[in-house]
């Protein structure tokens, strides 16, 4: 494991995230066996395609060559629930950049007219580390108030369900995301 890990604008600690885990398999694209292996969302024609590293995935090559995405376009964005990004930002984080494995269906924060830096799951304890906005913004996206809110909070988990997904805005700074179940 000599080679510095790429590095990814969009998803700046894929080990921490848990979607980069050390493997010594080879990878799907280069067939090289280089220390890591990806191990979040796929989407693929090829229901059989072997894992990548993150090189192929940075370089673009396990797009361009094995035809995967990582994310689905239109959750960029939230599907609507936040502001739109032009092409080629969407086309870096469904091409370029490895996802996180959410309950349902990912969804990636906007801010500031381009895709947020994901950060990492968490709980009611993570988020209350994040301070108010943080948290306000998980609130605002369940459309819960009051005391269902805060049994929602308490239930909040970084390992569980439910659990929050946090993103880190490249420009303004503000920490915000979505929370979903299984
Ligand atoms: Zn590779
Ligand atoms: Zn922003």
């Amino acid at each position: 494991m000599s080679e510095t890990l790429p590095l990814f604008r969009y998803h700046p600690d894929p080990i921490s995230s848990g979607s980069l885990e050390p493997s010594s398999g080879a990878c799907a694209c280069c067939g090289r066996a280089r220390g890591w292996l990806y191990t979040g969302p796929v989407f693929s024609a090829d229901e059989q395609h072997g894992s990548v590293c993150p090189w192929c995935i940075a370089d673009g090559s396990a797009h361009r060559d094995l035809g995967l995405e990582f994310a689905d376009p239109a959750g960029v964005g939230g599907y609507g629930l936040w502001p739109s990004v032009a092409e080629e930002i969407v086309a870096c984080v469904v091409q370029r950049t490895p996802c996180f494995s959410g309950w349902q269906q990912e969804r990636w924060l906007t801010c500031c007219g381009e895709a947020a830096a994901f950060i990492g799951r968490a709980g009611q304890r993570e988020l209350l580390a994040h301070g108010s906005e943080a948290i306000e913004s998980i609130r605002a996206e369940s459309g819960m108030s009051g005391t269902d809110w805060r049994d929602y909070l308490a239930a909040l988990d970084a390992d569980g369900s439910p659990t929050a997904y946090l993103f880190r805005c490249l420009h303004c700074g503000r920490v915000g995301g979505y929370s979903d179940c299984d």
